[in-house]
């Protein structure tokens, strides 16, 4: 259920616009940037603004239920480096031609948010226009000089010569677009309050801008400017609408403390019957008095973002909080009454080495005997992965984990694997870590080095766009024969939509594919990175399959390497035993993509230099190469 702040008084519809969160309706109603946009352009008396969200079916504005190639500009919100992919998956399932290129007329195609900033290179090829900065100023400026047009031709010519603030058409190269900051802005707050939105029943109100931090890695300063705290009587006054439709105000900023009348605010609000959710704290502030006001207003997390646990990673950031306050801090909060600690933290920066992951992992279970003691409640851990070229001037990272390393640290953080016949048990938990790991760290990793070698990478796993569909394996017992042995969240592929992957290599990008699929109940599941491969290769009907491993390819029963296979040599190979152990899947997987019309298969030497030339361009080669006939 919805409840409206405002009534917007209408005159003749002029635009249409449709306003897309990139993500399901709960997440987006959750942002205060989106919910601040629609009131913006709602506010225009011949505008007609309808919202709309990521969803696995169609994808139809809440308001009318129309699609989207029905409006005459659809208006994207993304806070999110992965909200791309979304995108893409949106335009496609609206029917909408997903290149701008190839798009003649409307709707206009448009992006705003955060993310802007620094997507700029990849959102040029979807969008018509790209707006950074105060939505205030830039969305009505933008609105008016096109209100009387009625076709692209004389859109694009309104900024053929002239520059506007925040305008941005999507043309050239541009790593890093400058934000245009307003002074004097009214209080951004919710405009909807939604029973069903990640803060349900919420009125949001922002409490300052920017921040008064200067951490290195974090663009919130650099972006926004001076920290400006917002006025306290403006921002009471602003709460005082939402009487009668909601009794909880979530404060918004990047550091709440910091405002100089914080506490009298929360006091206020108080006063006036409002409970008051808290977005986020340094901890520095985290005094006495605050915790007894986030208690008493009944919150039970305390969130806050270490970032990095090791002194010269701190000092790197320029965020150097001492772990003994933090941890001083932590145990205070328990005290009083915290039921769980969220902790952020960021790898993969530049110059990250083994012994930082380290200081990350000691640091974690810290936090857990400090919950465990005094609350008797868990600690839930965040990574969040960020692109390491925010750090100016510092562009490639000393060291590389590889993803036994990486597996390591998993284990190091107290998952201990389990393994029934063979097979690892993959249990949710587990997977989650296991999302984080290849989704994130291990993809990120690959993207940045081929980025860095003059490539477009882009990273996914085969849950984005929905493309890799899977179902639960189930592995016959040894014992009994009728058994099917449930191993966890391990998946064997059903199907592959390869469409995603065409769209983005048509362009040139390479996709770098974390092997994670979802059945229809939207369940997760890890999936063999060599089947997927094996299979991937298989639909796209491509020339080649390359799979890179740490042995010198197959090899014969006298140990020789065999450079050359074909399906039946293969298969007579199976049958006498001689392709055994780790290399069965990836040898199955190779011979099914062979099959499936893939011209050939590669299963070469990936320790040796330039392994990938050698065994393409060379007569020699690295491995074994494997034909369909
Ligand atoms: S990391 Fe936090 S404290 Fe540092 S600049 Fe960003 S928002 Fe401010």
């Amino acid at each position: 259920m919805e409840k409206f702040l405002y009534k917007y008084r209408k005159e003749k519809i002029l635009w249409n616009i449709a306003l897309v969160y990139p993500e399901k309706y709960s997440t987006g109603m959750s942002s205060l940037g989106y919910l601040w946009v629609y009131h913006i352009l709602q506010s225009i008396s011949w505008v007609n603004c309808e919202r709309a969200f990521y969803s696995d079916g169609d994808i139809k504005t809440i308001e009318t239920g129309r699609r989207l190639n029905e409006f005459d500009a659809i208006f994207f919100s993304i806070s999110f480096e992965n909200d791309i992919v979304n995108i893409v998956s949106i335009l496609k399932k609206s029917g909408i031609e997903i290149f701008k290129r190839n798009r003649k007329g409307l709707p206009l195609i448009c992006v705003g948010g955060i993310a802007t900033t620094f997507l700029f290179n990849y959102l040029k090829y979807f969008s018509d226009f790209i707006f950074s900065g105060d939505a205030e100023i830039i969305l009505p400026k933008f609105m008016e000089l096109i209100k009387n047009k009625t076709n692209k031709e004389e859109i694009n010519a309104i900024f053929e010569d002239v520059k506007y603030e925040g305008i941005y058409k999507s043309e050239g190269t541009n790593n890093y677009l400058p934000y245009y900051s307003a002074k004097d802005i009214e209080i951004p707050h919710s405009t909807i309050i939604s029973k069903e939105a990640e803060f349900e029943n919420t009125a949001l109100i922002s409490v300052s801008k920017g921040c008064l931090y200067q951490c290195k890695f974090c663009f919130v300063s650099r972006v926004y400017g001076e920290y400006e705290p917002f006025d306290f009587n403006e921002i009471i006054k602003t709460a005082q609408k939402f009487n009668g439709l909601t009794d909880r105000i979530g404060l918004i900023a990047a550091t709440l403390s910091n405002h100089p009348d914080f506490e009298k605010i929360v006091d206020e609000l108080n006063k006036i019957g409002f409970k008051v959710s808290f977005s986020a704290f340094r901890v520095e502030g985290l005094t006495e008095s605050f915790l007894n006001k986030i208690i008493e207003n009944e919150n039970k997390t305390l969130v806050i973002a270490p970032e990095t646990a090791s002194l010269k990673l701190k000092k790197f950031i320029g965020k150097n909080i001492p772990d003994e306050l933090i941890f001083d801090k932590l145990k205070i909060a328990c005290e009083f009454g915290i039921k769980r600690i969220k902790l952020y933290f960021i790898i993969g920066f530049p110059n990250e080495e083994e012994e930082d992951i380290e200081a990350i992992i000691d640091f974690i279970r810290k936090t857990r005997e400090i919950a465990r003691i005094n609350s008797g409640r868990s600690v839930i851990i965040t990574f969040d992965p960020h692109p390491r070229k925010v750090i100016d001037g510092v562009n490639s990272p000393k060291m590389l984990m590889t993803l036994d390393e990486k597996i390591e640290m998993i284990e190091k953080l107290g998952m201990k694997p389990k393994f029934i016949q063979g097979h690892r048990v993959t249990d949710k938990e587990t997977l989650d870590v296991v999302e984080m790991v290849l989704g994130g760290l291990v993809n990120q990793d690959i993207v940045t080095l081929i980025n860095k070698h003059g490539g477009k990478a882009v990273g996914l796993t085969g849950k984005d766009g929905n493309f890799i569909h899977a179902k639960k394996m189930l592995v016959p017992s040894k014992e009994k024969a009728e058994e099917l042995l449930d191993i966890g969240q391990v998946g064997e592929i059903t199907s592959i939509d390869p469409e995603i992957i065409q769209h983005l290599d048509a362009r040139d990008f390479i996709p770098v594919v974390a092997p994670l699929g979802t059945d229809a109940e939207g369940n997760a599941y890890n999936i063999n990175a060599d089947v997927a491969a094996g299979k991937i290769a298989g639909v796209l009907q491509a020339e080649k399959v390359i799979f890179m491993t740490n042995t010198p390819g197959v090899l014969d029963k006298s140990g020789r390497l065999i450079t050359g296979l074909t399906a039946r040599q293969i298969d007579d190979l199976f049958a006498d035993g001689t392709i055994s152990g780790g290399m069965l899947p990836k040898i199955a997987s190779a011979l099914e993509a062979a099959r499936s019309g893939v011209n050939s298969v590669h299963i070469i030497d990936g320790r040796v230099d330039h392994c990938l030339l050698l065994e393409i361009l060379t007569d020699a080669g690295v491995g074994t190469m494997i034909r369909s006939h």
